[in-house]
């Protein structure tokens, strides 16, 4: 199959509608259909999510919001394997026999090594997952295998030299904003995945919703230039003109956004000079008021012995620190979480947080930040 030749944007998954904000499997199905719905009417068709999305029950999820109402040749699906949590290789057989049942399929259009890292490369070589893909694909159980990878360019091209043959593409962190990005280094593994003529898929291109709502003085060099294309359309635009890119992965919550995304994703046009040298001035402004580089997986809550909402409390730090939103409403915001969570303040500095995300932050000293403008110069008391 020639994955260049495929539909160029795909409906990721890691971050569906729910009723309840703080519970991710009270899926909204009645607005998960109509986003499902709206997306393949306007004719695309490739779903991606994962073992471990929503708390383990996106897979379910997409069973019902998709697989059990639409024709399977509508659409293409992509689950990824949780190597992470693997004790011993028993576990992958089982796993991904649990994978087709919870999807309800007989086989998956791509399939992916999720999240590959050091440690889970390690995992990968030690418990045979390469082989394991390889035999599924030979029966028929995986049409398309691919990696998701969150690591250096070094460790990628140690992966490629060893396992290309395996691989039929990379999904990869790329966004303008982790394109030189020490953490990501998007610009560097994107060049290791062409060195090995390995097609790219996308994940993150707006990184979590950063890249929508950018701060003021950066939206009005977008609007300026184009008062009619959405901050997510510069974003998705820019990841999916990058050199061997054949799809680009976002996630949407309103009808809305699918009708804006699709509409530049169907008639597709490169980024060109003038809107690239207004993404790289959008870039510095991004930057120079970004303090947390977090994306928002939520990779780093599963474990956590306190309960802290990690993400959530990073997304309100770096809110005041772009100045979009005000501090007390962010305060109230803080107060909010922190009645079913614990507050940044409880952490134990025990770092299996640390250990799982895939933007590698040092997520306790931020954590340290978050106390200091959360808990210490708090102006409304916090949960005791
Ligand atoms: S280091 Fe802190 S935030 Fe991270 S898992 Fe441990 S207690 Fe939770
Ligand atoms: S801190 Fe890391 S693992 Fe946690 S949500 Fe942010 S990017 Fe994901």
């Amino acid at each position: 199959m020639n994955l260049m030749k495929e539909k160029k944007f795909g409906f990721g998954c890691m971050r569906l509608p729910v009723l309840d904000k703080g519970d991710p499997t009270s899926f909204d199905y009645e607005l998960i259909n109509k986003l499902f719905d709206a997306y393949l009417e306007r004719g695309f068709n490739f779903f991606d999510t994962a073992y471990t999305y929503h708390g383990y029950q996106a897979e379910k999820a997409i069973c019902k919001a998709l697989v059990e109402r639409h024709p399977r040749n509508s659409f293409q699906l992509a689950t990824k394997l949780p190597l992470r949590d693997f004790k011993d290789s028993d576990d992958i057989e089982r796993i991904f026999n649990e994978q087709l049942t919870n999807c309800g399929v007989d086989f998956f259009d791509y399939y992916l090594l999720h999240n590959i890292g050091s440690n889970v490369f390690v995992k990968c070589e030690n418990y045979g997952a390469f082989d394991f893909v390889a035999k599924k694909k030979a029966e028929g159980k995986i049409k398309v295998v691919g990696m998701s990878f969150h690591d250096t360019p070094e460790l990628l091209d140690e992966i490629l030299s060893k396992y290309a043959d395996r691989l039929d593409f990379v999904q990869l962190q790329i966004n303008y904003i982790d394109w030189e990005q020490p953490n990501v280094q998007a610009r560097r593994c994107l060049e290791i995945a062409n060195k090995y003529s390995k097609p790219v898929s996308v994940m993150e291109p707006c990184k979590g919703g950063t890249l929508v709502n950018v701060p003021k003085e950066a939206e009005k060099l977008m609007k300026d230039y184009n008062p009619n294309a959405s901050t997510a359309s510069w974003a998705l635009r820019y990841a999916a003109s990058q050199k061997g890119v054949f799809r680009v992965l976002s996630g949407m919550n309103t009808i809305e956004q699918v009708e804006d995304n699709t509409s530049f994703m169907a008639d597709f046009k490169p980024l060109n000079e003038e809107e690239i040298a207004i993404v790289e001035k959008v870039t510095k402004i991004i930057n120079d008021k970004t303090a947390i580089q977090c994306t928002g997986c939520e990779y780093c809550t599963h474990g956590c012995p306190k309960n802290i909402a990690i993400p959530k409390n990073f997304a309100l730090y770096n809110s005041i620190m772009r100045t979009t939103g005000s501090f007390s409403s962010q305060m109230v915001y803080y107060n909010n979480i922190a009645i079913n969570h614990g507050k940044a303040s409880e952490c134990i500095g025990c770092k299996q947080c640390e250990r799982a995300c895939p933007q590698h932050l040092s997520i306790t000293t931020y954590l340290k930040d978050v106390v200091e403008k959360f808990e210490k110069n708090s102006i409304i008391p916090t949960r005791k």
